[in-house]
């Protein structure tokens, strides 16, 4: 979805542009993504990504990003929200196993027949 066409802006805190600022400062306005290795991107940031989850916006779990870097991670964690929710609805409650289940009834009556 198109950020113009999006109803997130109405979802951050009224101090966004505070926090956009801090996060820019603290990164020096450049793209504070690291990749696998731990290699900082040099690139120039633009925008604010939610590390964590998308209503947690403390300074602490935003990262300053560049537009390649903030589509990529947006675009792993919907892929990780979505597998989480198809995790979830594919659980079922556990039922234990019919032999442990009778297990102590089956031995009496094993006993019975034997010592008949
Ligand atoms: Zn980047």
């Amino acid at each position: 979805m198109a950020w113009s066409t999006s109803h997130r802006k109405d979802e951050l805190p009224p101090n966004w542009a505070a926090l956009r600022k801090q996060a820019k400062a603290r990164a020096g306005d450049v793209c504070e993504f690291r990749d696998k290795a731990g290699v900082r991107c040099a690139d120039k940031g633009s925008e604010l990504h939610h590390t964590g989850r998308k209503f947690d916006h403390r300074l602490e779990v935003l990262m300053w990003i560049c537009t390649p870097h903030h589509a990529g991670e947006t675009a792993r964690q919907a892929k990780a929200a979505q597998y989480a929710k198809y995790v979830a609805a594919k659980k079922r409650p556990t039922e234990q196993h019919p032999g442990i289940r009778g297990a102590a009834a089956t031995d009496k009556a094993i006993a019975r027949r034997l010592h008949r």
